[in-house]
């Protein structure tokens, strides 16, 4: 399916619109933002506007998200709506001024969030409507008004999405433009008060060299390679678990998903089995055939994986998967030993269900073997040694850590999600998002008795 693209030479204009109802300060008042105050045009414009939005079309975005991503079970609504409520609840907390004191007693100082303007969100295709959705909830939140590009590539989520913000929100607040890389650079171009993007690295280094034309604040939500160290204090059987869980969630297009597996020689034969175990439980023997295995978005990232996997087969030893079908998107849950750091499989983010274990003496050789690599965006220890756990903590970097699961530090919205490095710059979620998607402007009042 294809989803009709925003013309070219329309962009300028769509964004000139947003920037000129910026400055009617509608979107200053709080009310404005998160209640449901009509519009003439019966469109609700706020956050509340979009909960409902969700709320409405709840059947149609999983049947979207299923339909682009073979994905069927659905992780993404409750999150959003989670978020969304998050915002409609706290928003007056999350916004007040921050009093301060001032050189002279009489003196008012505070700390002020104000919105930023106008927002240009560019969204992935792998969660397409949290990704889309929760930066947007955020900025609006904030104040801002939002142009919207979702990602071309899941067009069925991209097209449900654009229909919803066109029958929900007020155009004067959030406008979407839909497209591919033409678009996209044709909105770089534009001046906008933040860029937020989601995405991969190198076009994380585009967006950048575009915003920094116009000194355009930046927030790069990126990927890396996530690593998780399994040690000798860990139950192996929940370790394998929640890595195989998570390596063939969305068939591994998650940016937060285990990238590859740090394991002392000894234990990784039974992490294998473990991970087989979980595989056959959760797709049957044969996961070729079960109608429930996610598929790979496109024939791109297909016949990348497909190459990767030839590779592989040449460098490393597969032990467990390795089969592929380009006419299905199919990748077997794939296991992959013998592997050095510098073949193949370790240069680039997988972003697919192959997983390579890597052998490691002991906990520091995991470490050093982590800190050699970029910063990832996730960092995962399976371990029941607080020592252990805290010397992993101290001794690398990374965006964020989850310590005995994968992935759940972004589900809570009290924490920052983002990366450090080439994983990303900023982050967002709940207080976070407002702090991204705010200026803390320094305010400071003297009366005129005081001069
Ligand atoms: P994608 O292909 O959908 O691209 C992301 C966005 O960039 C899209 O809107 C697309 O239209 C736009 N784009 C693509 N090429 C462009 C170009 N040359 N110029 C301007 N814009 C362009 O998504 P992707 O990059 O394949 O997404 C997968 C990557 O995103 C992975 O690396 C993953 O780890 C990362 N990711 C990160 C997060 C996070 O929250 N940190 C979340 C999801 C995905």
């Amino acid at each position: 399916m294809a989803i009709q693209y925003t013309p070219v030479s329309a962009i300028p204009k769509i964004v000139a619109n947003m920037k000129r109802s910026f400055l009617t300060h509608r979107t200053q008042s709080l009310e404005f933002r998160k209640e449901q105050r009509k519009a003439s045009s019966a469109i609700f414009l706020s956050v509340r506007a979009l909960l409902r939005a969700v709320n409405e079309n709840e059947d149609a975005m999983v049947e979207a998200i299923r339909t682009d991503l073979n994905r069927h079970k659905d992780n993404e609504i409750p999150t959003i709506k989670k978020a969304i409520q998050g915002f409609i609840d706290n928003l007056e907390d999350l916004t007040k001024q921050t009093n301060v004191a001032g050189f002279h007693e009489k003196d008012e100082c505070s700390i002020r969030l104000s919105p930023l303007g106008t927002v240009l969100i560019i969204g992935a295709w792998n969660f397409p409507m949290m990704l889309n959705i929760e930066p947007m909830a955020g900025a609006i939140a904030a104040g801002n008004n939002v142009v919207l590009k979702p990602s071309e590539v899941s067009a069925h989520s991209a097209q449900l999405l654009t229909q919803m913000i066109e029958r929900y929100m007020d155009p004067q607040v959030v406008q979407v433009v839909n497209g591919a890389v033409e678009e996209t650079s044709a909105l770089l171009k534009e001046r906008f008060d933040h860029i937020f993007y989601t995405g991969g690295t190198e076009v994380g280094r585009i967006v950048m060299v575009a915003a920094a034309k116009n000194l355009t604040p930046v927030t790069l939500e990126l990927g890396g390679k996530c690593p998780v160290i399994v040690t000798e204090h860990t139950d192996i059987a929940k370790a394998a678990q929640a890595i195989a869980g998570i390596k063939t969630l969305n068939c591994g297009q998650v940016c937060l998903t285990v990238d590859y597996v740090l394991c002392p020689k000894h234990l990784r034969e039974s992490l294998i089995q473990g991970c087989i175990a979980t595989w056959k439980h959760m797709f049957t023997e044969d996961a070729g055939s079960c109608a429930t295995y996610p598929k790979i978005i496109n024939a791109r990232q297909h016949a990348r994986l497909e190459k990767l996997l030839a590779t592989v087969k040449q460098q490393n030893t597969v032990v467990f998967g390795g089969r592929s079908d380009a006419s299905q998107r199919f990748i077997e849950p794939t296991i992959v030993t013998g592997v050095t750091l510098k073949d193949e499989i370790m240069q680039d983010e997988i972003f697919g269900p192959i997983l390579p274990i890597v052998d490691c003496d002991n906990l520091q050789d995991a470490i050093d073997i982590i800190n050699q690599n970029e910063h990832p965006l996730a960092l995962y220890v399976f371990s029941d040694d607080k020592a252990e756990i805290e010397k992993v903590i101290r001794e690398t970097r990374s965006g964020g850590v989850t310590v005995n699961q994968i992935a759940t530090h972004c589900y809570n919205h009290n924490l920052p999600f983002g990366g450090v490095g080439n994983s990303g710059i900023g982050n967002y979620h709940g207080k976070f998002s407002i702090d991204t998607f705010s200026h803390k402007r320094a305010v400071m009042i003297r009366s005129q008795a005081h001069l």
